[in-house]
This record gives structure tokens, C-alpha cells and sequence, in this order.
């Protein structure tokens, strides 16, 4: 029995639960300086949780000062990698003791079903900052090889302060994608969470002082994008920019770099990813288990999910069949029972999104096989019936844009250079997968899709030692693994000349 199955009331723990809205700044909690603040829903039903201080550009100012003293006197970068890591996995065991806790805030504010939150968001946000931690005393330089009148040694440096800017889909995972890999390294970190779902990120603060990660170190400023992200973004003391979120807001976030202080800028983006499945694959029953789940799993709200399914003509109707079937499975329910494994659409913007984009599926031609259409309004909440599409060409906006939402495109190829022409016409290239039993064709395709990940006859595989990341338009940067502290460190070069 999982841990969320135990027989917890999770509606009466919301009843009781005390939610801190406020921005956590030098180590306190702290209000906005012009006491602004914005109300924050649940897609749940739409109730209030909380208000939240919505952050302006005098707080980010704060808030990177901040960082920057802490950075400038070395209280944390000036610490060895031990004592780093040791306060890292103290961090990781508080989010743990208080894992029921911040799963919930996660279901309450952001949609996802209780057992998601709990097994796995809170978890991996843990296992993130562990994982960093263990390996930040392991990390050597090099040294050059030189001639022999010399020595040059090269060595790796905190960047200063990081800004992180996070996404609203995986809220405390991806912020601790950002920071455990920054702290790790020395960093002071400015982390701005979505304004869709701040209240996770802002419980971070005070776990990462008991943890024993000095005041200043770690701050945490709510807001909008415009308000307090652009500031942000544009702030000349912020040596570096950690982006997750959409390819549009991306591009804006190189220029902001650019034109401040060429801050070294990293994004994460959006992805449309291509899942190909061929005719001589095996296990059919495993392609629509794995299909179904990846795509309606975090109700399609997953930058890699599998939302292009291209499948070899001759097998197509036998694994519509075969996903169809799996749909019950994904039904929308009350995000609050562990039973559930669909939830609610982050807000009510988001659904009309997804709304709109099921509306242009028809109207471009699209056969709508199942679902695509809002469902339980009866709750007040935001839920979307899980949808699939086939007869779909890559042209049609169901096709070509991230939708972010539980909607399947389904389009029928003929060949291998087909499917591969087909899967590569994106301007995304974050994930892909090929399902086939030819060893050569599997090497084949693998190689020739342009993605940060291909994944062969699976598409759920996951771990933090592999780095995370898109080709083109789905960014620059890797999260996880030990590539991730590239993105935070600088690297130094110190010549001895030896007489
Ligand atoms: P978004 O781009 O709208 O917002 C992301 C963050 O940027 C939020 O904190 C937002 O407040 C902030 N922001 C918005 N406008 C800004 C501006 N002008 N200046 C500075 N900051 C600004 O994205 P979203 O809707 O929150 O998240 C969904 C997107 O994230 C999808 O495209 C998804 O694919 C992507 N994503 C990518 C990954 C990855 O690892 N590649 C992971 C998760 C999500």
C-alpha cells in the first residue's frame, strides 16, 4: 500500500491547514513593500487558499540584495562542500518529515491528484536536493597538460546569484531542479514560482533555515511574470537565470539577459513530443499502456509528454482501440481522494486553453475518437475529460503547438523516413520515443530525432542522474545530473609559472 493510500481524511487536513502567503526574504517571512497581493484559487473547486504577496521591483531588489550579501561575505560558497552537502540532505529529510504537508498544498493549489503530490512530486523535489548534495563533495578540477614550466589547474566557481524562475505544472520539483544543483555549488538563489502556484516554493524558505542554509542564501518572492519576474530577469546584479516555463516567455528571458547584464541565461521550454510506434513492436497491450499514461498523466501538463503519437499505418485502428480502452483509467475526480489519477487544470485560463485548441482539432478536420470536453462543473473546478484525436496531420494546431493539456494527436505514418521527417517537424525537440523490435531501426531513429531524450520501447523511464533538456525551441539549458552544475558554476583557469 502506497503512503497516500493510507486512510487519511485529506479534505478535513485542508479544512485545518495554515497557509503563509507571504514572500521569504533574508531569511523571514516578509509582506510586500507596497503590501501588494493577489488571491490565490484552487482548481480544485475554485476556493480562495490564501493571499499572496505579489512581489514588485522594489522586493526583487531586496531579495537579490540579499543574495548578494550572503554571497559576498561566503556564509554558505565559503563553506566546504562537505558542510554544503550535509546541510543539502538535512534540507531533503525536512521536505520528507513534512511531506503530507507541502503534497497537500501542492493538490490544493495546483490540481494534481493527492497521490501524485505525495509519491512522487515531494519525493523527487527531496531526492533532488539529496542528490546534489551527496555529489557536490565529489566533483574534482583538472589540470591542463601543460608544458613543463608550467601548471595550469582548472577549477570550478559559485556563479553569484542565481535567479530561478519556475514553471506552475511540477511547482516543487522544478524549483528544486534549480536550486539543489545552485546551493550545491555556492550559489545565493532568488526563486520566483508561478503566480498559478506559489504555496509549495514559499514552505522552502524556512525548511532550508532549519536545515541549516544561512539567512540570505535561499529567497523566495511571489508574483506575476511581468512584475516580479521581468525585474528579474533584467537585474544587474543576477549573474545568472535559471528559466523553466514556455518557449514564448524563453525568448523573452535571452533578451532581458542581453540587454542587462548578459547574465548567462538558461531555459527550459515547451516541447510537442513525438511518440513513434511501429508495426513490428512486440507488445501492442505495453504501447497503449505506456502511450495513455504518459500523456494523461499531470493531466497533460507535462513539458515532455507524449502529445504526437505516430503510428505505422497497417496497426493504427488496433492501437486507437487499445489507448481507447485505457481511458477510464484517467476519468477526472476529486483531486483530494487517493483513488484519483486525473485531477483539475491548473485555472480556469488554462482549461479555456485547452478548450480552444479541442475546438480547432474539429474545425481543421481532426476525428475526435474520445473526450474533449470540460467535465464535473458541478465542483467548480476546472476538468477536462481525457481526448484523443486521430486523422491528425502535422500542420493542424493540435499538432504543431504544446497544448498542455490531456489531448492526444494521433497521426498515421508509412515509412521510417516518414516517421522520423514527421516527428522532427517541430520547432520543439524535448522528447521522443520509437516502439520497434529491429535493433538497428531502434539505433536508426534514435539517432536521427533531434531531442534531449529518446526513449526506446518505454516512455516513462526517469532518473536524476540523466540530464533533462530540449534540442531547438524546447531550450538550452539540462536540468538534473551532474551537467546541471554547469549551468551554475564558472569556470577558472589559475596558471603557476614554475621557475
Ligand atoms: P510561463 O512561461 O507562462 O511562465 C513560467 C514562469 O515565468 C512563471 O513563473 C511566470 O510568472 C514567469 N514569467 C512569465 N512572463 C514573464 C516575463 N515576461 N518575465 C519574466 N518571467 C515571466 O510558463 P507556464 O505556463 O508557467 O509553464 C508551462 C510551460 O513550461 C510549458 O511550455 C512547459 O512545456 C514548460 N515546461 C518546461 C519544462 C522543461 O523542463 N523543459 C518543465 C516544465 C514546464
Amino acid at each position: 500500500m502506497t503512503e497516500a493510500k493510507q486512510a487519511i481524511d485529506w479534505h478535513q487536513r485542508a479544512k485545518t491547514l495554515i497557509i503563509d502567503g507571504r514572500a521569504f526574504i533574508n531569511g523571514v517571512r516578509v509582506e510586500a513593500v507596497d503590501k501588494q497581493t493577489f488571491e490565490c484559487f484552487s482548481p480544485i473547486d475554485n476556493r480562495k487558499l490564501a493571499d499572496v504577496v505579489s512581489c514588485q521591483s522594489a522586493d526583487i531588489d531586496l531579495a537579490v540584495a540579499a543574495a548578494r550579501a550572503a554571497f559576498n561575505d561566503r556564509r554558505w560558497a565559503g563553506l566546504s562542500p562537505r558542510e554544503r552537502k550535509q546541510a543539502m540532505i538535512r534540507f531533503a529529510d525536512l521536505l520528507l518529515a513534512n511531506k503530507e504537508e507541502l503534497a497537500l498544498l501542492e493538490t490544493l493549489d495546483m490540481g494534481k491528484p493527492i497521490t501524485a503530490s505525495l509519491n512522487v512530486d515531494v519525493n523527487s523535489a527531496a531526492n533532488s536536493l539529496r542528490w546534489f548534495g551527496e555529489a557536490i563533495d565529489k566533483v574534482y578540477g583538472e589540470v591542463a597538460p601543460t608544458a613543463d614550466h608550467t601548471l595550469a589547474f582548472i577549477t570550478r566557481e559559485p556563479i553569484g546569484v542565481v535567479a530561478a524562475i519556475v514553471p506552475w505544472n511540477y511547482p516543487i520539483l522544478m524549483a528544486c531542479w534549480k536550486i539543489a544543483p545552485a546551493l550545491a555549488s555556492g550559489n545565493s538563489v532568488v526563486l520566483k514560482p508561478s503566480e498559478k502556484s506559489p504555496l509549495t516554493a514559499l514552505r522552502l524558505g524556512a525548511l532550508a533555515i532549519e536545515a541549516g542554509i544561512p539567512a540570505g542564501v535561499l529567497n523566495i518572492v511571489p508574483g506575476f511574470g511581468a512584475e516580479a519576474g521581468t525585474p528579474l530577469a533584467m537585474h544587474m546584479d543576477v549573474d545568472c537565470i535559471a528559466f523553466t516555463g514556455s518557449t514564448g516567455v524563453g525568448k523573452k528571458i535571452q533578451i532581458m539577459a542581453g540587454q542587462s547584464n548578459l547574465k548567462r541565461a538558461w531555459c527550459e521550454l515547451g516541447g510537442k513530443s513525438a511518440n513513434i510506434v511501429f508495426a513490428d513492436c512486440k507488445d501492442m497491450d505495453k504501447v497503449a499502456a505506456a502511450s495513455a499514461g504518459a500523456i494523461f498523466y499531470n493531466q497533460g501538463e507535462s513539458c515532455n509528454a507524449p502529445s504526437r503519437l505516430l503510428v505505422e499505418r497497417s496497426i493504427k485502428e488496433l492501437l486507437v482501440k487499445k489507448i481507447l480502452a485505457h481511458l477510464p483509467e484517467y476519468q477526472p475526480a476529486d483531486p483530494l481522494d487517493v483513488n484519483t489519477t486525473m485531477g483539475a487544470i491548473v485555472d480556469c485560463g488554462q482549461m479555456a486553453n485547452v478548450l480552444k485548441y479541442i475546438a480547432s482539432g474539429k474545425e481543421q478536420g481532426a476525428n475526435l475518437r474520445a473526450g474533449g470536453e470540460q467535465v464535473m462543473l458541478d465542483s467548480g473546478g476546472f476538468y477536462i475529460s481525457p481526448t484523443v484525436f486521430d486523422e491528425v496531420t502535422n500542420d493542424m494546431a493540435i499538432a504543431s503547438e504544446e497544448i498542455f493539456g490531456p489531448v492526444l494527436s494521433i497521426i498515421t505514418f508509412d515509412s521510417e523516413e516518414e516517421a522520423v521527417r514527421i516527428a522532427n517537424d517541430s520547432e520543439y525537440g524535448l522528447a521522443a520515443a520509437v516502439w520497434t523490435q529491429d535493433i538497428s531501426r531502434a539505433h536508426k531513429v534514435a539517432k536521427a530525432l533531434r531531442a534531449g531524450t529518446v526513449h526506446v520501447n518505454s516512455y516513462d523511464e526517469d532518473d536524476i542522474t540523466v540530464p533533462f533538456g530540449g534540442y531547438k525551441q524546447s531550450g538550452n539549458g539540462r536540468d538534473k545530473s551532474l551537467h546541471a552544475l554547469e549551468k551554475y558554476t564558472e569556470l577558472k583557469t589559475t596558471w603557476i609559472k614554475l621557475d
